[in-house]
């Protein structure tokens, strides 16, 4: 292919929900615009995601803005495979541009415009504005913790976690005190000797609530915040929705959590105690940062790590937004429900 200029009103770079939710009210706008996504396929980070995970909340709390996310058959919770597909038909029904597999490898400024480089396929964008959804599943987090470049076994995150077949028979603590440690941990118990290790005691939401409730909650704590409240609620967006493998293994206790470990030596971790557990593999189940790697040549300065924004758009550049990244930019914007009223509200800002 041969290396062009191109140009257009807005670039999105990320083709996962975020993106998807920005590409539909630019589209409804009229807007010349383009997503650029690194993905080979559709679906974002769901297409990653491991074969047993289901979505937190029924299909009609999970839907992208104005196409209803369809029901799975045989399945309250819908899983990672049937949310990618319904992204891929998200993008099919609205004719969004998305330009796959496009890695953009840095975005500059300019008075009159932005300049979005890529290493995929050479094309240079160029645009009045560009929106950062590109997602947090490429930049898995691990915590420094002593020796951990002395254990010999195996270690992954997250994102390396396929199926528990891969760990039958093994030793394995799973890290992480949320919903990845909890689901992850709960495969495992069925196949493995699994210990799961935690920071804090885990809290466990009431079995009767689901994702909804933490919607809900993301909502309220963010307007809370914005008309100076301090919020006193009971839950928080750490809490663990009990779905329905976590609830069967914590019934049957095999989901008790251990306190962390303050380091890990050749054969696995060591606690301040003097208790030592030798195992095969380590699962850090420990989160994610941001992934805004191409904003570099931007220069923008970050403030506690996080680059300011008032909503989407940053406060040192309104052209440039950040979509999708959680509550700082956007109440529960990083759910499936909850990115399409801020992409919305974003396009508000976006046309001044
Ligand atoms: P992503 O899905 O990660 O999409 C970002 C896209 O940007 C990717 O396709 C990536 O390739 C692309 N990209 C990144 N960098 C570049 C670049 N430099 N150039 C070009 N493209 C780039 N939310 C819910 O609502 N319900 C749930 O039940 C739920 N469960 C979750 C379970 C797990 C394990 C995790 C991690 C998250 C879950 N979430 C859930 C939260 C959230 O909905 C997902 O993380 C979602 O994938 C975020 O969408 P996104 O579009 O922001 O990012």
């Amino acid at each position: 292919m041969t290396a062009a200029e191109q140009h257009r009103q807005v670039v999105v770079i990320g083709g996962g929900q975020a993106g998807l939710a920005a590409g539909y009210y630019l589209r409804r706008a009229g807007l010349d615009f383009a997503i650029l996504d690194a993905n080979h396929a559709p679906g974002g980070a769901w297409q990653h995601y491991w074969d047993s995970l289901r979505l937190f909340s029924p299909a009609e709390y999970s839907s992208l803005p104005g196409r209803p996310m369809p029901h799975q058959r045989g399945a309250t919770y819908p899983d990672a495979r049937h949310v990618a597909a319904y992204l891929a038909a998200y993008e099919d029904r609205y004719q969004l541009p998305v330009h796959r597999p496009v890695h953009v490898t840095g975005v500059e400024r300019t008075p009159d415009h932005l300049t979005v480089h890529t290493d995929t396929d050479a094309d240079t964008w160029h645009a009045q504005a560009v929106v950062f959804a590109t997602g947090s599943w490429r930049r898995p987090f691990v915590p420094a913790v002593p020796g951990r470049e002395q254990f010999t076994g195996r270690q992954l995150h997250t994102t390396g976690y396929r199926t528990a077949a891969d760990f039958a028979g093994q030793r394995v603590a799973v890290v992480g005190g949320g919903n990845s440690g909890a689901q992850i941990a709960a495969d495992l118990t069925a196949v493995a000797d699994t210990r799961w290790v935690t920071r804090r005691p885990p809290r466990f939401l009431p079995d009767s609530v689901d994702g909804r409730a933490l919607f809900e909650l993301a909502t309220h704590q963010v307007r809370a915040h914005a008309a100076g409240e301090t919020h006193t609620g009971v839950a928080s967006l750490g809490d663990i929705v009990v779905t329905a493998p976590v609830r069967a293994a914590r019934d049957h206790g095999l989901l008790t959590a251990h306190p962390m470990f303050d380091r890990l030596t050749a054969t696995g971790p060591a606690w301040p105690d003097g208790t030592t557990w030798d195992c095969d593999t380590i699962i850090w189940c420990t989160g994610f940062r941001p992934d805004l790697a191409a904003t570099r040549p931007l220069g923008l300065h970050r403030t506690n790590g996080r680059i300011p924004t008032d909503g989407t758009r940053t406060l040192e550049d309104p052209r440039i937004h950040l979509l999708g990244y959680g509550n700082w930019t956007g109440p529960a914007s990083a759910t499936l429900i909850g990115v399409g009223r801020t992409a919305a509200e974003q396009l508000r800002t976006l046309l001044g």
